[in-house]
Parts: structure tokens; sequence; C-alpha cells
């Protein structure tokens, strides 16, 4: 006889170890699969940034240690968006972090808690009976195997194992596969450089002419003399462009760092979902959590404190759902509506803004920047969604500051308007699922586009 689990959760990456943890604290029977060895798992090509009010829900929740020691690379305070014509901060605190040994810390904190970790097993199908997930099958030393709980919860990331196996239409508004236009390809180096940086405690984004809009450079700081410095742009962008990633980033890199000035010390690359979570993240015997469920803000690609949030949302409305025995796509609609009404709003409000950066470019972004356009106190405004309401004298300076290029206040008043517009549409999500359709109708029809 096999045995039966509560949760079976696929991916021990940060959506994976907390929706276990969390499953586990109460009282839950999990089990987590890994593709990875047990000792490479939370090892991932990364910027390695992590927002600070992620950790802290956790360490409120469950007093589970913020990141420590070894598992910090550097302390941030602030988020900055440059060109070359100016640069303007916004406050954001948080850390670098080393995701393996982080990652790790985590895996052995839902082990202590009776989680049963099978490494080296990728999923490849789900188990279907009488219209529920009931299990997963996977391979182990070149063996097939299954395992069946009661719940199971896809956190394998971008590649989504588990979602992609489901039949097309299990669940309205849960898309099986990703259009290119909704992945980002990245391309990543951590370095160590002669000299110390210039970006301490802080993540800095630049926007360079050179890399398809609206992508940037990052450089995010890893202590006095190492950066993790990357880039990525759509998929779909991919057709137009001459050369590979890495010459693209490397050309554009070089113009701020000589090549004989540091070390390369790692390289890699991924794959990261950009859009807003998806519209459904639940379906009748599951949930899918961070990557596998597009919970990666779209400008700035953070997506590991939105799964470890993520991971913490799903497993507290799966432990209810099987307290209550219902753990049908409605039973643990909750999920949802605690997704949307928290960083799903957010990416949502997000999304608008990349659009609106893709249609301003490099040069428009630059000359807002250098024109002081928009105060830091405005630009946090609008990446907090709060409303931005500007005297009639405020606005004749505005347009005198940026003479003769009219169409940018133009995009950026369109842009305002459609980021609330879409916040107060995603914080009414639907308790109700029969109302979902027309949610995403009207949603569509606010985007101006169908997602
Ligand atoms: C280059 C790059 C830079 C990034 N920079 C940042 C950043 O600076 N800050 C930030 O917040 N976010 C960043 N992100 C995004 C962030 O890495 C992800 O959003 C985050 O890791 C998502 O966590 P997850 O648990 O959903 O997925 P993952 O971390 O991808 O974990 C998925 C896990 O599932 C396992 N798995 C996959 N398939 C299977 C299978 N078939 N069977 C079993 N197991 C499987 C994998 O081995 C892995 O352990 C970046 C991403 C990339 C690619």
């Amino acid at each position: 006889m096999k045995e039966m689990y509560d949760a079976i959760v696929v991916g021990g990456g940060p959506a994976g170890v907390i929706s276990a943890y969390t499953l586990a604290r109460f009282g839950k029977k999990v089990v987590l699969l890994d593709k990875k060895k047990h000792d490479q798992i939370g090892n991932k090509t990364c910027g390695d940034a992590l927002d600070y009010s992620s950790v802290l829900m956790l360490n409120q929740a469950f007093d589970l240690e913020l990141p420590h020691g070894d598992e910090v690379s550097d302390v941030l305070d602030k988020l900055t968006v440059a060109t070359e014509l100016g640069a303007l901060s916004i406050e954001a605190p948080g850390y670098t972090v080393d995701r393996h040994v982080f990652g790790q810390r985590l895996l052995r904190e839902c082990e202590k808690y009776g989680v049963e970790v099978i490494d080296s097993a990728p999923v490849r199908d789900v188990i279907i009976e009488n219209n529920f997930v009931v299990g997963v099958k996977y391979k182990k030393g070149g063996e097939d195997n299954e395992v069946r709980g009661k719940v199971v919860i896809d956190c394998s990331g971008t590649w989504a194992a588990v979602r992609r196996s489901l039949p097309e239409g299990f669940s309205e508004g849960l898309v099986k596969e990703l259009p290119d236009h909704h992945i980002a390809a990245s391309y990543r180096e951590i370095i160590t450089l002669e000299e110390d940086h210039p970006f301490p405690q802080e993540i800095y984004l630049y926007y360079d002419r050179d890399i398809p809009s609206p992508g940037y450079i990052w450089y995010f700081t890893k202590g006095k003399k190492r950066l993790n410095v990357g880039t990525g742009w759509l998929k779909s962008d991919n057709s137009q462009i001459n050369g590979s990633m890495k010459q693209i980033f490397k050309h554009a890199m070089h113009k701020i760092y000589d090549p004989e000035s540091y070390m390369l010390d790692v390289t890699g690359g991924g794959q990261i979902p950009i859009r807003p979570p998806f519209d459904c993240l639940t379906f009748n015997g599951g949930m899918v959590v961070g990557d596998a469920g597009c919970m990666v803000d779209p400008t700035t690609a953070e997506g590991h404190g939105p799964a470890l949030m993520g991971g913490y949302y799903a497993g507290l409305i799966a432990s209810e759902a099987l307290d209550k025995g219902d753990v049908s796509r409605e039973g643990l609609w909750g999920y949802n509506e605690m997704v949307m009404a928290h960083f799903g709003a957010r990416h949502a409000m997000s999304y608008v803004v990349l659009k609106h950066l893709r249609k301003l470019g490099p040069k428009n972004i630059g000359r807002l920047i250098n024109r002081e356009f928009l105060t830091q106190e405005e630009l946090t405004k609008i990446f907090m969604g709060h409303e931005l309401r500007l005297s009639f004298a405020a606005i004749m300076k505005k347009l005198i500051k940026i003479f003769p290029f009219y169409n940018i206040p133009l995009i950026m008043r369109h842009m305002i308007n459609q980021v609330l517009v879409i916040r107060d549409h995603y914080l009414s999500y639907p308790s109700n699922p029969d109302l979902l359709p027309e949610w995403r109708r009207k949603r569509d029809e606010l985007l101006g586009e169908s997602l």
C-alpha cells in the first residue's frame, strides 16, 4: 500500500520550501520532490536581491529567522533607476543573498518539522481521477514512481511540471503554456572587482540604449568589491536582435567596466515569467505558487520574495481546506484572493508600468530622469500605486520641463491612470469563483490586452 500524504509539493525553491514548511507547521504530512540532488536544492541563477517585507512576514508568522550570516551578501536600502542622462532612487530595504546557502537553511527547517524530501526526482506527469489531481509521477534512479496526496502544489518554477501536465482548460484562468511575450530570457554574471564598486547597499537598474526596451543591466551589490550583473528581455524580442544576449550584455557592461578590471566568478541564465499572476492559481486538487504561477514583479523581475509569500498563503489555505475536507478549485479559492489582494495587485500595476516603459524607450526614460520630470516622492507614489494629485501650476511646470517632447507626459498620464484603474480592479478580485469570467473580461478591457 503506497503512502498517502496530505500534500505533495513539487519543487524545493523558495515557493516550495515555504509551502511545505507552512503545511508542516500546521501538522500536515508533506512530501517535497525536487529534480535536484538534496545538497543542490535552493541553488539558482538569480540577481540575488530579496525584499525585506517577505522575510519579515515569515519571521512574524513563524519566528523563522531573517537571512543572516553567510546567507547575506549585502544589505540593501535603495533601488536606483538610471540612464546615461541621470538617476533616480527610491527606498527599497532588503538583502542580496546567497541563494544556495539560504535555500538549504529553509530546506533544513522543513525537514525539522517532518517534511519528507525526495531528491533527484523529476516530476513528469500528474495523476487525475474523477477530475481531481490526486498525485504525480516521477523518475528516481531511472525508475518510474508515483506518489499520492490530497493536495498537489506546483512550485517547480517557470517550466511548471504540474501545471503544464494538466489538461487544457482544467481550471479557467490558469494558463498552460506561456507565450514568448510573457517570458524574459536573462543572463547574469557574478564578478569580483579590483576596486570598490559605486553601488553600496543598492540595486541599480541601468536602462542602456543597446538593451532592447524595457530591458536594463542590473548591478546588484554582493559586498564592496563584488557584483551580480545581468540583463534580460522578452523572448518575443529576440527575432529583432543582432547578436547573442551574452555579446550584447558584454558590450553594454564594458562601457562601464573594463574587462581587465574584474574577475568572473560565476555565469548563468534563466527564464522569468513576465505578467501578473494567473487569474486563477487553484485547480481541483491543487495550486500553483511562485514562478509556476507567474508571481514575479514584471518591472524589477523580483520573484524570490513573492515566491516565499505565495508559499505561505498557499500553505495556510491548503491547510484550512484539508481540515474542511474540500480541496476543490473553489475550496482553495481563498489563496487566489490573498495573492491578488497583496502582490497580485502590485504586479498588475507593475505590468502596466512595464508596458509604458516599453513605449517610452531608454531615450525618453532618460529625458524623464534628466529633466526631473518626476520627483523621488512622485515616482515612489506611482510604484506603490498611490494617487498622484497635481495642481495646475505643477502640471504646467512639468510641461515646461519636458518641452518639446509632449508625447512623454501623454504616455505618463495614461500610465498613471491605468495603474490606478488596474490596482482597483485587482483589489476587487471576486470572492465568488462564478464571477471570475466577468472579472477577466473587464480586466482585459482595462488593460487593452487579453491575458
Ligand atoms: C537571471 C535571473 C535573475 C533573477 N533575479 C532576481 C532577483 O534579483 N530578485 C528576485 O527576487 N528574483 C529574481 N529572479 C527570479 C527568482 O529567481 C524567482 O522568481 C524565484 O526563484 C522563484 O522561486 P520558485 O520557488 O517559484 O522557483 P525556483 O526557484 O525556480 O525553484 C523551482 C524548483 O523546482 C525544481 N523543479 C523544476 N522542475 C522540476 C520537476 N519537473 N520535478 C521536480 N522538481 C522540479 C527546481 O529544481 C527548483 O528547485 C531572477 C531570475 C533569474 C532567472
